[in-house]
């Protein structure tokens, strides 16, 4: 009972501790986790702001030198002028622009009358099938009019963005268009030196979901309309924010970060590789899930070898105790094993007012036995009285023990005075009734005496008295002649009652 309490606790104990180290690792490893999201959502947002504000200067430099050249045309006499004051007019806040491409200025059909920039163009292009072209002449009221990505017929193939305003009479008919170009490897250029993981993602998206370009470039992917991927519709539809998803350019899931940028429609988006940012997490937490498994693994080990240990050595203490209490040649209880039956039995008739009887039981003439025919006989006689006294009492609390070489008692718990007798009675019936020759007895055969004592011990009463009654009571079957039941029947003794 007492064992598998302690295994129970045992048991309750591992497992605390193995919650609590799985606990504490899964903290720590959440609040990791937390900080490296966390960090990477603030170096997005860093980025971004950096590149959005950058993008921001450098197209209003550019809408600027458009509406320079516009504002230059729009001048009374501006056609009278030479052609090197013409052209200064029209391009003098240009070279304030870094990014710019080409700068042209076509007429109402198309045709070319002015251009600026690293090339000088042959004047017989038209731009009349342009995109932008042909927005601006649907629509006078654009503004500035950003167009998808194409291969310039004005800058050596190279992609570009073209940025346009229209132009118009003093009467507001249409009267061409001033476009300013980009390249996209420009931008490229500037993106690429805010370099960030190895998957990481810069886009810029025009405000329709048009992916004007994307870093790192790759030419497939870019001029995509994305309008309706729901990510992107997403970052269309808001001014700014940060989540994570997987891209639908590469399929590739991303934290990411957006910004629409305040006067163009012009959305810039960073994204940083969530494999990149949880790289060194994964690590870590493989480390200490590992190392957190093995500690349990450890723990539940431990308990379980401590367990068998303990378990083992319950059994050979149980074993050693039965040992030490019981007797070899009969296999009954030894005198020791007899006091502590008889010792909870006193305390548990005082606890339940019921009555106590003990039998003292001693073999007649043994002496004289032993002499006759040997200590051998007498051993095998003692263990056929200790069989006599196994058949003769009954319930599961009554015991019989070997007090000493050839006397026994039995303890017989819940009986009183009568009923004591009559099982002293029988035993000592048995024991003739198996008739062992005893020629050295005056009965002829093997004879026991008894005394029997039974008592209703009251609270503080010693149970030595009622052992003396038993022995003062054998001691007078002797007396009276042997083979004989002699019952106690003195009440002198003020804690013992009948
Ligand atoms: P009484 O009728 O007065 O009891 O006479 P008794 O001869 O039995 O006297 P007592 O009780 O003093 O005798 C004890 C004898 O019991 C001594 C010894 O020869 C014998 N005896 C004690 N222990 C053992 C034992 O383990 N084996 C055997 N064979 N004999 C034992
Ligand atoms: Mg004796
Ligand atoms: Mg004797």
């Amino acid at each position: 009972m007492r064992s598998l309490v302690s295994k129970i606790h045992l048991h309750i104990a591992a497992s605390i501790i193995t919650l609590g180290i799985l606990a504490i690792s899964a903290h720590i490893l959440w609040d990791d986790y937390v900080d490296t999201w966390q960090d990477a959502e603030n170096t997005s947002r860093n980025v971004l702001t950096v590149i959005a504000r950058n993008l921001s200067n450098n197209v209003e430099l550019l809408d600027l030198s458009l509406q320079g050249a516009a504002e230059g045309l729009r001048q009374v006499g501006f056609h009278q002028l030479p052609a090197d004051f013409q052209y200064r007019m029209l391009f003098d806040r240009s070279a304030a622009a870094p990014f710019m491409g080409s700068l042209i200025v076509a007429a109402e059909n198309g045709s070319l009358v002015a251009d600026a920039g690293p090339v000088i163009l042959p004047r017989d292009i038209n731009v009349a099938d342009a995109p932008y072209f042909i927005a601006h002449k649907q629509n006078s009221n654009l503004g500035l009019y950003i167009s998808r990505p194409y291969r310039s017929k004005v800058s050596l193939g190279d992609f570009s963005i073209a940025f346009s305003r229209s132009l118009s009479h003093p009467d507001g008919r249409f009267a061409g268009v001033v476009m300013g170009s980009m390249s996209l490897s420009s931008i490229d250029s500037l993106l690429k030196e805010l370099a960030l993981g190895q998957h990481s993602a810069i886009n810029l998206f025009r405000g329709d979901g048009i992916l004007l370009t994307r870093y790192p470039f790759e030419e497939s992917q870019i001029n995509q309309d994305l309008g309706s991927a729901s990510y992107v519709q997403h970052l269309l539809q808001n001014k700014s924010g940060t989540f994570d998803s997987v891209s639908p350019i590469d399929g590739v899931r991303r934290i990411l970060s957006f910004q629409r940028l305040d006067k163009y429609p012009l959305v810039v988006t960073v994204a940083l590789a969530t494999d990149e940012v949880l790289a060194n997490w994964k690590r870590k937490a493989f480390v200490l899930s590992t190392l957190t498994g093995a500690l349990c693994l450890a723990v539940i080990g431990l308990t379980n070898l401590f367990q068998r240990e303990l378990k083992r050595r319950t059994r050979a203490e149980t074993k050693l105790r039965r040992i030490a209490r019981t007797d070899d040649l009969t296999g009954l209880p030894n005198r020791r094993g007899f006091r502590e039956t008889f010792e909870r039995e006193w305390r548990q008739a005082i606890r339940s007012g019921a009555s106590l009887s003990l039998l003292y039981i001693d073999v007649d003439y043994f002496k004289n036995f032993n002499d006759r025919y040997g200590h051998g006989e007498g051993d095998e006689v003692l263990q056929s009285i200790a069989r006599a006294l196994e058949t003769n009492i009954r319930r599961p609390r009554d015991i019989a023990a070997r007090h000493g070489g050839e006397e026994f008692a039995v303890v017989l718990p819940e009986t009183d005075a009568g009923g004591a007798r009559g099982i002293a009675e029988n035993i000592r019936q048995a024991i003739a009734a198996i008739g062992i020759v005893h020629e050295g007895s005056p009965y002829q055969i093997l004879t026991i005496s008894i005394g029997v004592a039974s008592a209703r011990p009251l609270r503080r009463a010693e149970g030595t008295h009622l052992l003396e009654a038993a022995d003062a009571a054998l001691y007078r079957a002797k007396g009276s002649g042997r083979n004989a039941v002699h019952q106690w029947e003195d009440s002198t003794v003020p804690t013992l009652a009948h």
